[in-house]
Protein backbone atom coordinates (compact mmCIF):
# COMPACT_ATOMS: atom_id res chain seq x y z
CA UNK A 1 0.00 0.00 0.00
CA UNK A 2 1.39 3.50 -0.98
CA UNK A 3 1.26 6.24 2.40
CA UNK A 4 -0.30 9.62 2.30
CA UNK A 5 0.32 12.32 4.67
CA UNK A 6 -2.59 14.35 5.22
CA UNK A 7 -2.30 17.91 7.28
CA UNK A 8 -5.65 20.35 7.89
CA UNK A 9 -5.76 24.15 8.45
CA UNK A 10 -9.00 26.02 9.35
CA UNK A 11 -12.58 24.95 10.76
CA UNK A 12 -14.44 21.78 11.54
CA UNK A 13 -15.47 21.39 7.99
CA UNK A 14 -11.95 21.50 6.31
CA UNK A 15 -11.27 18.65 9.23
CA UNK A 16 -14.45 16.51 7.89
CA UNK A 17 -13.26 17.06 4.54
CA UNK A 18 -9.65 16.27 5.13
CA UNK A 19 -10.92 12.89 6.89
CA UNK A 20 -13.41 12.05 3.75
CA UNK A 21 -10.38 12.35 1.56
CA UNK A 22 -8.31 10.21 3.73
CA UNK A 23 -11.30 7.48 2.84
CA UNK A 24 -11.28 7.97 -0.63
CA UNK A 25 -7.76 7.71 -0.77
CA UNK A 26 -7.76 4.67 1.39
CA UNK A 27 -10.17 2.89 -1.70
CA UNK A 28 -7.26 3.98 -3.80
CA UNK A 29 -4.78 2.05 -2.11
CA UNK A 30 -3.59 4.37 0.22
CA UNK A 31 -2.96 4.46 4.27
CA UNK A 32 -2.64 7.63 6.45
CA UNK A 33 1.34 7.87 7.67
CA UNK A 34 2.20 10.35 10.63
CA UNK A 35 5.42 10.91 8.84
CA UNK A 36 5.71 13.29 6.11
CA UNK A 37 9.47 11.68 5.16
CA UNK A 38 7.34 7.99 4.47
CA UNK A 39 5.09 9.59 2.03
CA UNK A 40 4.03 9.10 -1.55
CA UNK A 41 1.75 11.65 -1.18
CA UNK A 42 1.41 14.53 0.65
CA UNK A 43 -2.15 16.59 0.95
CA UNK A 44 -2.18 20.07 2.81
CA UNK A 45 -6.13 20.95 3.62
CA UNK A 46 -5.79 25.33 3.66
CA UNK A 47 -7.71 27.54 5.38
CA UNK A 48 -7.87 30.95 3.84
CA UNK A 49 -10.15 32.63 6.52
CA UNK A 50 -7.20 34.53 8.21
CA UNK A 51 -3.61 35.77 7.37
CA UNK A 52 -2.07 33.81 9.54
CA UNK A 53 -3.58 30.76 8.60
CA UNK A 54 -2.07 31.48 5.17
CA UNK A 55 1.03 32.30 6.42
CA UNK A 56 0.94 28.81 8.10
CA UNK A 57 0.21 27.15 4.82
CA UNK A 58 3.24 28.61 2.77
CA UNK A 59 5.73 28.35 5.73
CA UNK A 60 4.63 24.38 5.53
CA UNK A 61 5.31 24.41 2.06
CA UNK A 62 8.38 25.69 2.48
CA UNK A 63 9.53 22.60 4.49
CA UNK A 64 7.63 20.39 1.99
CA UNK A 65 9.74 21.24 -0.47
CA UNK A 66 13.23 20.02 0.02
CA UNK A 67 11.13 16.48 0.16
CA UNK A 68 9.86 16.85 -3.45
CA UNK A 69 13.48 18.03 -4.96
CA UNK A 70 15.12 14.87 -2.93
CA UNK A 71 12.02 12.37 -4.64
CA UNK A 72 10.25 13.54 -7.71
CA UNK A 73 8.35 11.04 -7.27
CA UNK A 74 6.36 12.25 -4.17
CA UNK A 75 3.31 13.57 -5.18
CA UNK A 76 2.18 17.28 -3.83
CA UNK A 77 -1.55 18.65 -3.42
CA UNK A 78 -2.93 21.76 -1.79
CA UNK A 79 -6.57 21.73 -1.29
CA UNK A 80 -8.96 23.54 0.46
CA UNK A 81 -10.25 27.32 0.83
CA UNK A 82 -7.06 28.77 -0.49
CA UNK A 83 -6.66 26.63 -3.62
CA UNK A 84 -10.02 27.69 -3.90
CA UNK A 85 -9.12 31.31 -3.54
CA UNK A 86 -5.77 31.55 -4.99
CA UNK A 87 -5.63 28.89 -7.33
CA UNK A 88 -2.70 29.39 -10.07
CA UNK A 89 -1.26 31.71 -8.38
CA UNK A 90 -0.28 29.29 -5.95
CA UNK A 91 1.38 27.61 -8.95
CA UNK A 92 3.08 30.34 -9.67
CA UNK A 93 4.29 30.61 -6.25
CA UNK A 94 5.30 27.34 -5.63
CA UNK A 95 6.19 25.54 -8.94
CA UNK A 96 6.99 22.48 -7.02
CA UNK A 97 3.37 21.81 -6.31
CA UNK A 98 1.94 19.15 -8.25
CA UNK A 99 -1.70 19.75 -8.11
CA UNK A 100 -4.30 22.47 -6.20
CA UNK A 101 -7.93 21.70 -5.66
CA UNK A 102 -10.67 23.66 -4.24
CA UNK A 103 -12.86 22.64 -1.38
CA UNK A 104 -15.97 21.25 -3.73
CA UNK A 105 -13.27 18.92 -5.40
CA UNK A 106 -12.70 16.70 -2.09
CA UNK A 107 -14.60 14.10 -3.94
CA UNK A 108 -12.10 13.92 -6.97
CA UNK A 109 -9.22 13.43 -4.87
CA UNK A 110 -8.52 10.22 -6.06
CA UNK A 111 -9.06 11.32 -9.38
CA UNK A 112 -6.84 14.38 -9.41
CA UNK A 113 -3.61 12.30 -8.26
CA UNK A 114 -4.34 9.41 -10.77
CA UNK A 115 -4.14 12.33 -13.41
CA UNK A 116 -0.78 13.77 -12.08
CA UNK A 117 0.73 10.02 -11.70
CA UNK A 118 -0.11 9.68 -15.55
CA UNK A 119 0.81 12.50 -17.17
CA UNK A 120 3.11 14.42 -14.38
CA UNK A 121 1.60 18.22 -15.35
CA UNK A 122 0.74 20.35 -12.74
CA UNK A 123 -2.90 21.36 -12.94
CA UNK A 124 -5.34 23.71 -10.77
CA UNK A 125 -8.87 22.10 -10.03
CA UNK A 126 -11.26 24.86 -8.95
CA UNK A 127 -15.03 26.29 -9.14
CA UNK A 128 -18.17 24.80 -8.48
CA UNK A 129 -20.91 22.94 -9.68
CA UNK A 130 -24.10 24.61 -9.06
CA UNK A 131 -26.17 21.77 -10.76
CA UNK A 132 -24.85 18.97 -8.77
CA UNK A 133 -26.54 17.80 -5.62
CA UNK A 134 -24.89 17.34 -1.88
CA UNK A 135 -24.25 13.71 -1.67
CA UNK A 136 -21.77 11.36 0.32
CA UNK A 137 -21.69 7.94 -1.12
CA UNK A 138 -21.85 5.11 1.44
CA UNK A 139 -18.42 3.64 0.67
CA UNK A 140 -16.78 6.43 1.98
CA UNK A 141 -18.18 6.27 5.35
CA UNK A 142 -15.71 5.76 8.33
CA UNK A 143 -15.75 2.48 9.61
CA UNK A 144 -13.77 3.59 12.97
CA UNK A 145 -15.96 6.82 13.68
CA UNK A 146 -15.04 8.84 17.11
CA UNK A 147 -17.15 8.41 20.10
CA UNK A 148 -18.36 11.96 18.87
CA UNK A 149 -18.70 12.60 15.17
CA UNK A 150 -18.99 15.03 12.50
CA UNK A 151 -21.85 14.50 10.16
CA UNK A 152 -21.75 17.04 7.52
CA UNK A 153 -25.03 18.35 6.67
CA UNK A 154 -24.74 21.32 4.48
CA UNK A 155 -22.02 23.22 2.93
CA UNK A 156 -21.40 26.69 1.47
CA UNK A 157 -23.09 29.91 2.34
CA UNK A 158 -25.54 32.52 1.28
CA UNK A 159 -24.43 35.32 4.14
CA UNK A 160 -22.01 37.01 2.49
CA UNK A 161 -20.86 38.64 5.98
CA UNK A 162 -18.75 41.52 4.48
CA UNK A 163 -15.29 40.23 6.43
CA UNK A 164 -15.38 36.47 5.31
CA UNK A 165 -14.18 34.40 2.65
CA UNK A 166 -16.49 31.40 3.27
CA UNK A 167 -19.37 31.96 0.10
CA UNK A 168 -16.26 32.48 -2.25
CA UNK A 169 -14.15 29.64 -1.39
CA UNK A 170 -16.93 26.83 -0.86
CA UNK A 171 -19.92 28.76 -2.57
CA UNK A 172 -23.61 28.50 -1.73
CA UNK A 173 -25.44 26.54 0.04
CA UNK A 174 -26.15 23.10 -0.61
CA UNK A 175 -27.88 20.56 1.86
CA UNK A 176 -27.60 16.80 1.69
CA UNK A 177 -31.00 14.77 1.53
CA UNK A 178 -32.13 13.93 4.95
CA UNK A 179 -32.52 10.08 4.12
CA UNK A 180 -29.37 10.29 3.62
CA UNK A 181 -28.21 11.76 6.86
CA UNK A 182 -30.03 9.12 8.59
CA UNK A 183 -28.74 6.50 7.00
CA UNK A 184 -25.31 8.00 7.29
CA UNK A 185 -25.85 8.14 11.14
CA UNK A 186 -27.40 4.95 11.67
CA UNK A 187 -23.87 3.63 9.80
CA UNK A 188 -21.82 5.45 12.51
CA UNK A 189 -23.64 4.29 15.32
CA UNK A 190 -23.60 0.84 14.19
CA UNK A 191 -19.96 1.60 14.07
CA UNK A 192 -19.32 2.91 17.56
CA UNK A 193 -20.21 6.51 17.34
CA UNK A 194 -22.55 7.74 20.74
CA UNK A 195 -22.25 12.04 19.89
CA UNK A 196 -23.71 13.50 16.86
CA UNK A 197 -22.00 16.64 15.66
CA UNK A 198 -23.91 18.39 13.09
CA UNK A 199 -21.95 20.56 10.99
CA UNK A 200 -22.44 22.67 8.66
CA UNK A 201 -21.21 26.89 8.09
CA UNK A 202 -24.42 27.55 8.97
CA UNK A 203 -26.70 24.40 9.91
CA UNK A 204 -30.02 26.43 10.40
CA UNK A 205 -29.96 27.28 6.90
CA UNK A 206 -30.39 23.89 6.61
CA UNK A 207 -32.94 22.53 4.03
CA UNK A 208 -33.41 26.09 2.11
CA UNK A 209 -31.75 24.93 -1.06
CA UNK A 210 -30.53 21.76 -2.98
CA UNK A 211 -32.85 19.27 -1.65
CA UNK A 212 -35.86 17.08 -3.20
CA UNK A 213 -37.67 17.23 0.15
CA UNK A 214 -37.15 20.18 2.11
CA UNK A 215 -37.68 20.21 5.59
CA UNK A 216 -36.57 22.57 8.49
CA UNK A 217 -33.51 22.24 10.48
CA UNK A 218 -35.56 21.46 13.68
CA UNK A 219 -37.77 18.87 11.98
CA UNK A 220 -33.87 17.25 11.47
CA UNK A 221 -32.93 17.18 14.64
CA UNK A 222 -36.34 15.53 16.12
CA UNK A 223 -35.47 12.97 12.74
CA UNK A 224 -32.15 12.05 13.75
CA UNK A 225 -33.34 12.02 18.08
CA UNK A 226 -35.21 8.90 17.01
CA UNK A 227 -32.32 7.24 15.46
CA UNK A 228 -31.75 4.15 18.37
CA UNK A 229 -28.10 4.24 19.39
CA UNK A 230 -27.59 7.97 19.46
CA UNK A 231 -27.22 9.35 22.61
CA UNK A 232 -25.78 12.80 22.48
CA UNK A 233 -26.34 15.46 19.39
CA UNK A 234 -25.16 18.46 18.73
CA UNK A 235 -24.74 20.80 15.98
CA UNK A 236 -22.40 23.52 14.99
CA UNK A 237 -22.01 26.52 13.20
CA UNK A 238 -25.34 28.60 13.90
CA UNK A 239 -26.38 31.97 12.39
CA UNK A 240 -28.62 34.52 14.53
CA UNK A 241 -30.73 35.25 11.77
CA UNK A 242 -31.91 31.60 11.18
CA UNK A 243 -31.72 30.52 14.27
CA UNK A 244 -35.36 29.56 15.10
CA UNK A 245 -38.10 29.50 17.87
CA UNK A 246 -38.62 26.03 16.84
CA UNK A 247 -35.10 25.35 17.33
CA UNK A 248 -35.16 26.44 20.92
CA UNK A 249 -38.74 24.53 21.08
CA UNK A 250 -36.19 21.30 20.17
CA UNK A 251 -33.49 21.96 23.05
CA UNK A 252 -36.87 21.84 25.36
CA UNK A 253 -38.73 18.71 23.86
CA UNK A 254 -35.08 16.26 22.90
CA UNK A 255 -33.53 15.11 25.97
CA UNK A 256 -30.35 14.12 24.04
CA UNK A 257 -29.69 17.69 22.62
CA UNK A 258 -26.87 18.77 24.71
CA UNK A 259 -27.11 22.03 26.76
CA UNK A 260 -24.92 24.02 24.08
CA UNK A 261 -25.40 26.49 21.68
CA UNK A 262 -22.25 28.35 19.55
CA UNK A 263 -23.90 31.24 18.30
CA UNK A 264 -21.47 33.94 16.66
CA UNK A 265 -21.93 37.61 17.45
CA UNK A 266 -19.01 38.90 16.04
CA UNK A 267 -19.71 42.34 17.46
CA UNK A 268 -22.00 44.34 20.11
CA UNK A 269 -22.05 47.56 18.50
CA UNK A 270 -25.25 47.92 15.94
CA UNK A 271 -22.78 49.97 13.15
CA UNK A 272 -20.35 47.41 13.38
CA UNK A 273 -22.54 44.47 12.30
CA UNK A 274 -24.02 46.31 9.69
CA UNK A 275 -20.66 47.22 8.41
CA UNK A 276 -19.90 43.40 8.54
CA UNK A 277 -23.23 42.95 6.85
CA UNK A 278 -24.82 40.61 9.94
CA UNK A 279 -28.19 41.69 9.17
CA UNK A 280 -29.18 41.84 12.64
CA UNK A 281 -29.18 43.97 15.55
CA UNK A 282 -27.90 43.40 18.70
CA UNK A 283 -30.97 44.12 20.34
CA UNK A 284 -33.01 41.19 18.33
CA UNK A 285 -29.76 38.66 19.05
CA UNK A 286 -30.04 39.30 22.87
CA UNK A 287 -33.85 38.72 22.81
CA UNK A 288 -33.01 35.43 21.02
CA UNK A 289 -30.50 33.93 23.68
CA UNK A 290 -32.18 35.85 26.74
CA UNK A 291 -35.31 33.71 25.66
CA UNK A 292 -33.02 30.38 24.99
CA UNK A 293 -31.67 31.13 28.68
CA UNK A 294 -34.91 31.13 30.26
CA UNK A 295 -36.52 28.70 28.29
CA UNK A 296 -33.01 26.04 29.36
CA UNK A 297 -31.20 27.37 32.39
CA UNK A 298 -28.38 25.64 32.13
CA UNK A 299 -26.97 25.53 28.52
CA UNK A 300 -24.11 27.31 27.98
CA UNK A 301 -22.98 29.43 24.80
CA UNK A 302 -20.23 30.22 22.90
CA UNK A 303 -19.55 32.36 20.70
CA UNK A 304 -17.34 34.08 17.97
CA UNK A 305 -15.46 37.55 17.92
CA UNK A 306 -13.71 40.51 15.65
CA UNK A 307 -12.38 43.44 17.70
CA UNK A 308 -10.77 46.32 15.23
CA UNK A 309 -13.20 45.89 12.74
CA UNK A 310 -12.96 48.78 10.16
CA UNK A 311 -15.23 51.87 12.39
CA UNK A 312 -14.88 50.10 15.90
CA UNK A 313 -14.90 53.17 18.22
CA UNK A 314 -13.60 52.77 21.90
CA UNK A 315 -18.18 52.89 22.42
CA UNK A 316 -18.33 50.05 19.68
CA UNK A 317 -15.88 47.99 21.20
CA UNK A 318 -17.24 48.51 24.76
CA UNK A 319 -20.69 47.29 23.47
CA UNK A 320 -19.05 44.12 22.52
CA UNK A 321 -17.63 43.90 26.22
CA UNK A 322 -21.02 44.34 27.44
CA UNK A 323 -22.66 41.53 24.91
CA UNK A 324 -20.19 39.56 26.62
CA UNK A 325 -20.79 39.92 30.36
CA UNK A 326 -24.24 40.04 29.36
CA UNK A 327 -24.72 37.06 27.93
CA UNK A 328 -21.81 35.79 29.88
CA UNK A 329 -20.36 33.14 27.18
CA UNK A 330 -18.72 30.40 28.34
CA UNK A 331 -16.06 30.40 25.54
CA UNK A 332 -15.57 32.24 22.75
CA UNK A 333 -12.91 32.70 19.49
CA UNK A 334 -11.88 36.08 19.48
CA UNK A 335 -9.74 37.51 16.76
CA UNK A 336 -8.15 40.31 15.72
CA UNK A 337 -9.76 41.85 12.17
CA UNK A 338 -7.31 41.19 9.16
CA UNK A 339 -8.66 42.22 5.90
CA UNK A 340 -8.99 38.90 3.70
CA UNK A 341 -8.59 39.85 -0.02
CA UNK A 342 -11.91 39.24 -2.24
CA UNK A 343 -14.10 40.34 0.70
CA UNK A 344 -16.33 43.95 0.62
CA UNK A 345 -14.86 44.58 4.14
CA UNK A 346 -11.12 44.64 1.90
CA UNK A 347 -12.39 48.01 0.22
CA UNK A 348 -13.24 49.30 3.89
CA UNK A 349 -10.73 51.61 5.33
CA UNK A 350 -8.86 49.48 7.76
CA UNK A 351 -7.33 52.13 10.29
CA UNK A 352 -7.14 50.93 13.26
CA UNK A 353 -3.69 50.79 14.28
CA UNK A 354 -2.63 47.43 15.18
CA UNK A 355 -1.70 48.49 19.02
CA UNK A 356 -5.31 49.32 19.60
CA UNK A 357 -6.24 46.15 18.06
CA UNK A 358 -3.84 44.55 19.77
CA UNK A 359 -5.21 46.17 22.99
CA UNK A 360 -8.59 45.16 22.63
CA UNK A 361 -8.10 41.78 21.89
CA UNK A 362 -6.24 41.31 24.96
CA UNK A 363 -8.95 43.03 26.64
CA UNK A 364 -11.56 40.81 25.32
CA UNK A 365 -9.22 37.64 26.23
CA UNK A 366 -8.88 38.63 29.42
CA UNK A 367 -13.03 39.13 30.13
CA UNK A 368 -13.90 35.79 28.63
CA UNK A 369 -10.90 34.30 30.92
CA UNK A 370 -13.03 35.88 33.96
CA UNK A 371 -16.44 34.92 32.55
CA UNK A 372 -15.07 31.56 31.76
CA UNK A 373 -13.68 30.82 34.79
CA UNK A 374 -16.57 31.88 36.96
CA UNK A 375 -18.75 30.09 35.21
CA UNK A 376 -16.40 26.97 35.62
CA UNK A 377 -16.52 27.17 39.00
CA UNK A 378 -20.47 26.29 39.51
CA UNK A 379 -19.10 22.64 38.56
CA UNK A 380 -16.60 22.61 41.63
CA UNK A 381 -18.09 20.16 43.79
CA UNK A 382 -20.71 18.59 42.00
CA UNK A 383 -21.29 15.80 39.08
CA UNK A 384 -21.39 16.58 35.40
CA UNK A 385 -21.81 13.50 32.74
CA UNK A 386 -18.66 13.21 30.32
CA UNK A 387 -18.94 11.02 27.36
CA UNK A 388 -15.59 9.12 27.15
CA UNK A 389 -13.30 10.33 23.88
CA UNK A 390 -10.24 9.07 24.65
CA UNK A 391 -7.14 9.07 26.66
CA UNK A 392 -6.00 12.37 28.24
CA UNK A 393 -2.66 13.88 28.26
CA UNK A 394 -2.99 15.61 31.61
CA UNK A 395 -0.57 13.81 34.27
CA UNK A 396 -2.67 11.89 36.58
CA UNK A 397 -6.01 11.45 34.64
CA UNK A 398 -6.93 8.61 32.49
CA UNK A 399 -9.66 9.92 30.18
CA UNK A 400 -10.66 13.07 28.31
CA UNK A 401 -14.52 14.15 27.34
CA UNK A 402 -16.95 16.29 27.23
CA UNK A 403 -19.67 17.27 29.17
CA UNK A 404 -22.81 18.13 28.27
CA UNK A 405 -22.32 22.25 27.88
CA UNK A 406 -19.32 21.15 25.99
CA UNK A 407 -16.70 21.94 28.58
CA UNK A 408 -13.30 19.63 28.19
CA UNK A 409 -12.92 17.31 30.94
CA UNK A 410 -9.68 15.10 31.97
CA UNK A 411 -11.30 12.19 34.21
CA UNK A 412 -9.65 9.60 37.18
CA UNK A 413 -11.03 6.69 36.09
CA UNK A 414 -9.95 4.73 39.56
CA UNK A 415 -11.25 1.63 40.31
CA UNK A 416 -13.08 1.91 37.18
CA UNK A 417 -12.78 0.17 33.64
CA UNK A 418 -13.70 2.96 31.23
CA UNK A 419 -13.24 3.21 27.14
CA UNK A 420 -14.01 5.56 24.61
CA UNK A 421 -17.90 5.66 24.14
CA UNK A 422 -18.96 5.36 27.51
CA UNK A 423 -20.69 7.98 29.79
CA UNK A 424 -19.62 8.57 33.28
CA UNK A 425 -20.45 10.41 36.08
CA UNK A 426 -17.56 12.73 37.65
CA UNK A 427 -17.07 14.70 40.58
CA UNK A 428 -15.83 18.07 39.40
CA UNK A 429 -12.55 19.17 41.69
CA UNK A 430 -10.64 21.33 39.77
CA UNK A 431 -11.73 24.39 36.51
CA UNK A 432 -8.54 25.24 34.58
CA UNK A 433 -9.20 27.81 31.56
CA UNK A 434 -12.31 26.17 29.36
CA UNK A 435 -11.42 22.69 31.04
CA UNK A 436 -12.80 20.30 33.84
CA UNK A 437 -10.93 18.05 36.03
CA UNK A 438 -12.57 15.56 38.42
CA UNK A 439 -13.17 11.56 39.42
CA UNK A 440 -15.39 9.28 37.71
CA UNK A 441 -18.06 8.54 40.39
CA UNK A 442 -20.59 6.24 38.96
S1 LIG B 1 -22.43 33.28 8.08
FE1 LIG B 1 -21.01 34.93 7.56
S2 LIG B 1 -19.16 34.44 8.80
FE2 LIG B 1 -20.38 32.57 8.71
S3 LIG B 1 -19.58 31.44 6.95
FE3 LIG B 1 -21.33 32.63 6.21
S4 LIG B 1 -20.42 34.52 5.42
FE4 LIG B 1 -18.87 33.54 6.73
Amino acid sequence: MKQVYLDTFGCQMNVADTDRMELLLFHSGYRRTQEKEDADLILVNTCSIREKAEQKTFSLFGSLKPLKLANPDLILGLTGCLGQQDGKKLLQRMPYLDFVMGPDQVDGVAHAVDKVRSNGKSFVWTGFDQEKTYSIPEFSLPKAPGASTFVNIIKGCDKFCSFCVVPYTRGREKSREPDELYREIRHLVEYGAKEIILLGQNVNSYGKRGLKNPIPFHELLYGVAQIPGVERLRFTTSHPNDFTRETIRAYQDIDILMNHLHLPVQSGNNEVLKAMRRDHTIEEYRELLFELKSKVPDICISTDIIVGFPGETGEAFEDTLRIMEEIGYSSSFIFSYSPRPGTPANELNDSIAEEIKKRRLQEAIALQSRLTSEIGQHYIGNNTEVLIEGRSSKPGYTFKGRNPQYWGANVQAGEKTLKAGDTVKVRVQSVSGHSLSGKATL
